[in-house]
């Protein structure tokens, strides 16, 4: 069975190994090295082009390289009677969860203020606040939210939660469904998106949410640039509403050279690295379902094409 690899965010030769060494039997190959195109019947990608993925009349499953599966279903020609199944993996959660810890501890711990003095050689006592005084909102509560708020909570800061539906987290009181996001948004001192990217989801993070969150609130994107108009942020930034964001994603990646993100004294920037699939570490998965795919067993990890997620 001939299963094809598309992907420019990670390395194509050092996947197509993991997937030959774990399964001898599939014939891999890499765009653009196709072959007859009748014969692919799965494809593991990641931002595949517009139309890639119809031109295999006899697909059977796309499996997404990541977690996230919006820039698949971005394609309008995506054949959607084939199902789609994406990543969930353990080290890829933990890496999640130490990313939101670090970028939370830095501004509870004010870290960036005394950066700020150490550059100035200020010797600056800063009033200290309790962790039980901040509370810590997470939009989206499905693998990595729940993760990351449990971490959080050992901490003892106040958590928050907003998903679809209700949830029941130790520790964290859950806010469901956009009837409550505005009741959400007025607790939430840290706001952490990790939602996937959906037409409901899609700029969410906007002027008139931005103005519902607390003064001095601190922003944490680590789902999609989509999520956020980054012209209202950098207006809630520069109006001293917020007092910081931490962006891993962006509208464009790589950020283009003069965008105002890279130089902003509030922003601090990372390359989309907060969680990474990593081969020897992800492929198994994959295999497993293209198996499955082939024994006709129910698929693990599948997304559900009406929710978009
Ligand atoms: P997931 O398990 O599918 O969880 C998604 C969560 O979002 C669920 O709690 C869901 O609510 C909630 N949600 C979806 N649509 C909503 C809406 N309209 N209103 C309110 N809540 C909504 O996803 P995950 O595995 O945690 O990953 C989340 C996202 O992180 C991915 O989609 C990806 O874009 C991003 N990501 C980024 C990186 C990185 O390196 N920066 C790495 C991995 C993933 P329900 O629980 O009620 O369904």
């Amino acid at each position: 069975m001939a299963v094809l690899i598309y992907t420019k965010a990670h390395d194509p030769a050092e996947w197509a190994d993991e997937f030959r060494k774990l399964a001898p039997d599939l014939d891999i190959r890499l765009h653009p090295n196709t072959g007859n195109p009748n014969e692919i019947e799965a494809a593991v990608v990641a931002k595949p082009p517009h139309g890639l993925l119809k031109s295999f009349p006899n697909l059977k499953l796309i499996h997404a390289f990541g977690a996230g599966v919006d820039a698949i279903l971005a394609d309008p020609t995506l054949p959607r009677h084939v199902p789609l199944t994406r990543v969930i993996d353990d080290r890829l959660t933990v890496a999640m969860t130490e990313y939101v810890l670090l970028h939370v501890l830095r501004f509870h711990r004010q870290v960036d203020a005394m950066a700020a003095n150490q550059r100035n050689k200020s010797w600056k006592w800063l009033p200290p606040v309790d962790a039980a005084e901040r509370v810590i909102g997470i939009m989206g509560m499905g693998t990595l939210g729940v993760a990351a708020a449990q971490k959080l909570s050992q901490f003892g800061f106040q958590l928050v939660s907003w998903s679809r539906s209700l949830k029941a987290v130790d520790g964290v009181t859950s806010f469901h469904g956009e009837e409550h996001l505005d009741s959400f948004l007025r607790l939430c001192n840290v706001l952490i998106c990790l939602l996937p990217l959906t037409p409901q989801t899609r700029g969410i993070i906007s002027r008139r949410t931005l103005s519902l969150l607390p003064r001095g609130a601190y922003i944490i994107n680590a789902a999609r640039g989509g999520h956020v108009v980054e012209a209202d942020l950098l207006h809630a930034l520069d109006s001293e509403w917020l007092s910081g964001a931490t962006l891993d994603v962006f509208d464009e990646e790589p950020l283009r050279d003069n965008h105002p993100f890279w130089t902003h004294p509030k922003v601090t920037v990372t390359p989309h690295n907060a969680a990474d699939s990593i081969a020897a570490q992800v492929a198994p998965q994959i295999v497993d379902n293209i198996r499955r795919m082939q024994q006709g067993q129910p698929l693990l990890r599948q997304v559900d094409y009406s929710r978009g997620y």
